[in-house]
């Protein structure tokens, strides 16, 4: 059972803020065709998004079965919308480049069934809705109520609880829209379905309870529900969503399949950067092999020489010291012991290839 409590949702653009949903409460039966009627942007498609968990709410509370989903997080709502909830858009929302049963397929992926039984499911579901003789048409080569008609198999594969539709019939002429509503009224009768409209008539006709919204308030109500505490069941365990690696690199595979153009231009953009950096690397392996180069040559030039007679620095020091008067030994002033040794002294130390000047004094 499915209750909405108190529920309250704005949206702020910029500084303004649309109050969408205004304090609504509502509660479903498990079973019934309830229609939402209402002009446009009192929020209808709000309110049937907070009651799908594809948009949060600000305030209130909305209730499954009882309890409350205030405190739900992202992994809740993924089995609550997979498991519990199907959708139907105005638009249809049907993969262009795919067939209907690879459409109605892909919305079983999520729960872990097997290739084989998904095909299976797919199939019957679209014969369910006299679609088929076209299981391998594309949604183009279908009209606008076969289209629909698409998008409803596709929300009842995974027998969901609830049927949720978006102006369902919006799209669709009269006629169409009929075939479209026979159909929806047949999957009511076991479940629940809202559905938003602002076609009355239609409303009217087909469904058991009309809702009618303006402003983001109920304005009437032709069916009301209070349940009682014995229409409170018992929670069904949550099933977790979860899609198989092999599937997933197989829809992988399949989407890169779909768009060869663009994946090969990828590919290529890809191959330039890295073709880049290797064109770059190389040309400064190749600048600093020259540079190597020219300094060998260049050093070569000047070829180091070691004298077996050296010459006394400190005679050097010893006289610009005693020009100054300050003393006569320069080993003194210098704190130099005598001594005989090797010096090594290193020059172009900090281009890396510098010869060595061997100095040698007494
Ligand atoms: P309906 O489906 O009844 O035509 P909606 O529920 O789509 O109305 O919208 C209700 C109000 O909330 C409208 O005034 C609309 O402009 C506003 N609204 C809906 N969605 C958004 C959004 N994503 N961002 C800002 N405002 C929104
Ligand atoms: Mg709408």
């Amino acid at each position: 059972m499915l209750q909405l409590s108190h529920i309250c949702k704005s949206y702020t653009t910029n500084a303004f803020t649309q109050v969408a949903l205004d304090d609504v409460s509502l509660s479903f039966r498990d079973n019934e065709f309830v229609s939402i009627l209402g002009p446009s942007g009192s929020g209808k498609t709000t309110m049937l998004n907070v009651i799908g968990g594809l948009d949060h709410f600000d305030g209130g509370d909305l209730l499954i079965d009882g309890i409350s989903t205030r405190e739900f997080r992202d992994r809740d709502w993924d089995a609550y919308r997979n498991n519990r909830i199907g959708f139907v858009f105005q638009s249809y929302n049907l993969i262009p480049h795919q067939t209907i049963l690879a459409n109605v397929e892909l919305a079983l992926t999520l729960s872990g069934v097997s290739a084989m039984e998904r095909r299976d499911r797919a199939y019957q579901a679209l014969v369910d809705v006299g679609l088929g003789e076209h299981v391998d048409k594309r949604p183009s080569q279908l009209s606008g109520g076969q289209m629909q008609r698409v998008a409803i198999a596709r929300a009842l594969i995974n027998d969901p609880e609830i049927l949720l539709a978006d102006e369902p019939t919006g799209a669709l002429d009269s006629h169409t829209s009929v075939q479209v509503m026979d159909l929806l009224r047949e999957v009511a009768s076991d479940r629940l379905v809202i559905m938003v409209t602002h076609n009355p008539d239609l409303a009217r006709e087909y469904s058991t309870r009309i809702v009618e919204l303006a402003d983001g308030r109920i304005c009437s109500d032709t069916n009301p529900f209070v349940p009682s505490p014995a229409d409170m069941r018992t929670a069904k365990p949550a099933v977790r969503t979860s899609m198989g690696f092999l599937t997933a690199l197989a829809l992988s595979f399949n989407n890169l399949m779909t768009k060869k153009g663009r994946t090969l231009m990828t590919a290529f953009a890809g191959s330039i950067g890295i073709i880049g950096i290797a064109a770059i690397l190389s040309l400064a392996n190749g600048v600093n092999a020259y540079i190597q180069e020219v300094e060998e040559d260049t050093l070569s030039v000047y070829p180091l020489q070691i004298m077996s007679s050296g010459f006394d620095l400190t005679s050097m020091l010893v006289d610009t010291q005693t020009d100054q008067g300050e003393a006569d030994d320069g080993q003194a002033v210098l704190g130099l012991e005598p001594f005989v040794g090797l010096g090594v002294l290193q020059f172009g130390g900090d281009v890396g290839h510098g010869g060595y000047l061997l100095l040698w004094w007494e």
